[in-house]
């Protein structure tokens, strides 16, 4: 269910491919530690990459925002939806070609880094390009909408729901991505988690030979992942609770667990069957009647696994979702909760 690795992360892979929000930072603040864990990881000779389906940022101003937070990124070091899907663009239809620009800046940065020619709604193109924009027109909008409906290729950057915002989570990338599907019946490809495109670019930039993606999100992050044939660490410092977690479909479940980065620099056990439940260093969880319990002590991170594997366990073998309600849940550290 989970993997172990008997010795840490770091020396198990050589690189460290780490999604943004909710893993390195929360909105503009650090995750509290995470400076300090991407130091150790450094040190211990793993390399990083940092990838977001984010495709409005530049990678520049990305990298600029790591580096006052303490984790020192240069530009090279960040890999963006948005240019996974420029590459897949110059890739299918060569370099030198326009392709209309329906997004931020970081798109548009992005385009041209490719040796793609990025052009307005009216021009001439062999395919649309779209990605999350604040000052994206609706006439704009409409436009392509129409030219998509019309036979123009269009490639999406990510088709996250949501984004967040200072003013909470807001409707994301895929919600227009819905919009202009409904009215064209068109299916974009899409270069962000949890399809390939991205990974595939970040492993491509970074070149390591044993990748380990480490995120928060079960639906992109992981699911990506698997996608990607790589394994996974997920972190419980972004959106990832305990009712999420146990919830989660195999092909949304990770390699490894861990509350923060610190589960870079440890080996990991992996929870055995006990009974007729599962146990992990003094902690053992079972479902009884429907209901998750767990009875022990020990370490938080080995709570969190136990929890998985026998919410896991339960549902691949009725079907149904344990209930949580009565579980206390023990801290993780850096979530502030
Ligand atoms: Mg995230």
């Amino acid at each position: 269910m989970l993997a172990a690795s008997t010795v840490p992360l770091t020396v198990a892979y050589d690189v460290a491919m780490l999604d943004l929000d909710g893993v390195v930072y929360v909105g503009r603040d650090a995750v509290p530690g995470a400076a300090d864990h991407v130091r150790r990881v450094r040190a211990s000779g793993m390399r990083t990459a940092f990838i977001t389906n984010n495709a409005a940022r530049t990678p520049a101003s990305v990298a600029e925002h790591l580096t006052e937070l303490g984790v020192l990124a240069a530009t090279g070091d960040v890999v963006t939806s948005a240019q996974a899907a420029s590459h897949l663009l110059a890739e299918r239809h060569g370099t030198g070609s326009a392709i209309v620009c329906l997004g931020g800046d970081g798109l548009h940065a992005a385009l041209r880094e490719a040796g793609l020619v990025p052009v307005g709604v009216d021009d001439d193109a062999v395919a649309v390009a779209t990605g999350y924009g604040p000052d994206v027109l609706w006439r704009d909008i409409m436009r392509v909408a129409v030219r998509v409906r019309d036979g123009l290729p269009w490639l999406a950057s990510n088709a996250d729901g949501t984004i967040p915002t200072p003013f909470g989570l807001a409707p994301g990338h895929g919600v227009l991505i819905d919009t202009l599907s409904r009215f064209t019946g068109v299916t974009p490809v899409v270069a962000g988690k949890p399809q390939r495109p991205l990974i595939d670019e970040t492993v491509r930039r970074a070149g390591g030979r044993r990748p380990l993606m480490v995120g928060d999100r079960l639906d992109t992050d992981i699911a990506g992942a698997r996608n990607a044939g790589i394994d996974s660490l997920l972190v419980l410092t972004g959106v990832t609770r305990l009712p999420e977690l146990v919830a989660a479909r195999p092909e949304e479940r990770p390699s490894y667990l861990s509350s923060d980065l610190g589960g870079l620099v440890v080996p990991h056990p992996a929870p055995g069957r006990a009974d007729d439940g599962w146990s992990s260093g003094g902690w053992r969880g079972v479902v009884r009647d429907g209901a998750l319990v767990i009875d022990g002590d020990g370490a938080a991170d080995d709570w969190w696994r136990v929890a998985a594997v026998a919410g896991w366990d339960h549902r691949d073998v009725t079907g149904t979702v344990a209930d949580i309600t009565g579980l206390g849940i023990p801290a993780v550290a850096g979530s502030g909760r």
